[in-house]
């Protein structure tokens, strides 16, 4: 447990938690950017996969594919999941170190703003890299 981490100190009423695991808990966030976004939690402060056990991984994959599923059902036509690590930024409001999931909804029209606007940048942003760049990313790879 982290003294300054949102995530080890959740706030029990005004956070509105999903479901509460054995290992994990399902919070919804940031309902107005993407309706249904959630965020799969380890209990334990944890930053990187590598420091979970087994059990945790399994609760966390587990939670995943199921609300993955609900949302894909029930919400938008697609859902991104996604896990950030980005030591080299400070804890903020848009940043906490405490490992999570989160399962993003997805829609094909523009009304998903922040994937429009995204898109956009990702195919300006996408070269392939060449067979030389390739085989150096392999070999750091295999290390
Ligand atoms: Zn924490």
């Amino acid at each position: 447990m982290n003294k300054k981490c949102p995530f080890c100190n959740i706030n029990k009423v005004k956070t509105r938690i999903i479901e509460n695991g054995n290992h994990c808990f399902v919070i919804l966030s940031n309902p107005r950017l993407m309706p249904g976004h959630l965020l799969i939690i380890p209990k334990r402060h944890v930053e990187k996969l590598s420091e979970l056990s087994n059990s945790e991984l399994a609760d966390l994959l587990k939670f995943t594919v199921k609300y993955q599923e609900k949302i894909i059902k029930n919400i938008a036509s697609g859902c991104d999941v996604r896990q950030n690590y980005r030591p080299f930024i400070k804890d903020g409001k848009l940043k906490v170190a405490h490992l999570h999931f989160h399962l993003q909804p997805r829609w094909p029209d523009v009304s998903d703003e922040l994937f429009t606007k995204c898109q956009k940048y990702e195919i300006e942003l996408f070269k392939p890299l060449t067979d030389d760049e390739k085989a150096d990313i392999e070999k750091l790879l295999e290390k």
